[in-house]
């Protein structure tokens, strides 16, 4: 049997510690690290449907990408969300682990994923993150490729949403629907701190999340007033972030064979419902 100490291992060894930025908070949130672990269910976020999800099946561990604690916590009490998650998960004996930031700049991690999943070709050669780590240079926050042939911004902007998980705010886009796009900026998450990187900046266009009005809107006027700069497609952050759990799952499946692995297919974006008619 599998003890929570060896999944933190292999999870170690797939997305290493030091990889993580200064001010994430991942690795193991609650669990005793001998406790047999039989079932494992993965998910972007530790919230109500996912955690329901995780005792209803009786996972002996859930494994998201997003931390539930992220900053100083003083309490658990449990008329709060986070501490009546916490303390279902801790009497239903289900661990909780993150892999977050030391995902995201992994190969495999969720901007590695979408990169695949849009046919840009992997490897350093084609691949260039927009801050490599300095002990593993290959590696790093957002990607920069270019799309194997030129397409239009409509037709790129529909392939994005037709690899995604569906979504009540679907895929918006900033930009003309005809113009060419080849080389593709991304940052899984939210990524409107990247706008002004030069790496984005050279591209056609730039996925991401999480896009507010005076970022989004600084960075079109910026690329209009320079006749170049990336059009802009916003996914939903968690939709984005869904697709590279399928492929840690099979890690983690290859690394322990009989445990049982699955993927969550909660939407836990927050949003519901979109109103486009307008009277
Ligand atoms: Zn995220």
């Amino acid at each position: 049997m599998t003890t929570l100490r060896a999944l933190q291992t292999t999870i170690e060894a797939l997305y290493p510690a030091r990889g993580a930025e200064s001010w994430d908070a991942i690795g193991t949130v609650s669990g005793d690290p001998e406790a047999a672990v039989g079932k494992v269910l993965l998910a972007v976020d530790p919230v109500a449907a996912t955690v329901d999800e995780a005792i209803g099946w009786g996972a002996d561990l859930l494994f998201t990408h997003h931390p539930l604690l992220l900053r100083g916590v003083t309490s658990v009490a449990e008329d709060r969300y986070k501490g009546a998650l916490l303390a279902r998960l801790i009497r239903a004996g289900c661990a909780l682990h993150t892999a977050h930031t030391n995902a995201d700049v992994v190969e495999s991690g969720p901007t590695g994923t979408i990169f695949d999943r849009l046919g840009i070709p992997a490897g350093p050669e084609h691949r260039t993150p927009f801050e490599p780590l300095p002990d593993a240079p290959e590696r790093g926050l957002g990607l920069v490729g270019d799309l194997p042939a030129p397409t239009t911004l409509r037709e790129f902007a529909e392939r994005v949403a037709s690899i995604l998980p569906p979504t009540a705010g679907g895929v918006r886009v900033a930009g003309d629907p005809e113009q060419e796009v080849r080389r593709v900026a991304c940052c899984s998450g939210a990524g409107d701190s990247f706008l002004s990187h030069p790496l984005v900046r050279s591209a056609d266009v730039y996925l991401t999340s999480d896009l507010r009005h005076h970022p989004a809107s600084e960075a079109r006027e910026q690329a209009l007033l320079e006749g170049g700069g990336p059009a802009l497609v916003d996914t939903a952050h968690a939709a984005g972030e869904h697709l590279w759990l399928e492929g840690a799952a099979e890690r983690i499946r290859s690394a322990h064979p009989g445990l049982e692995v699955r993927v969550s297919n909660a939407n836990t974006d927050p949003w519901t419902f979109l109103v486009t008619e307008q009277r």
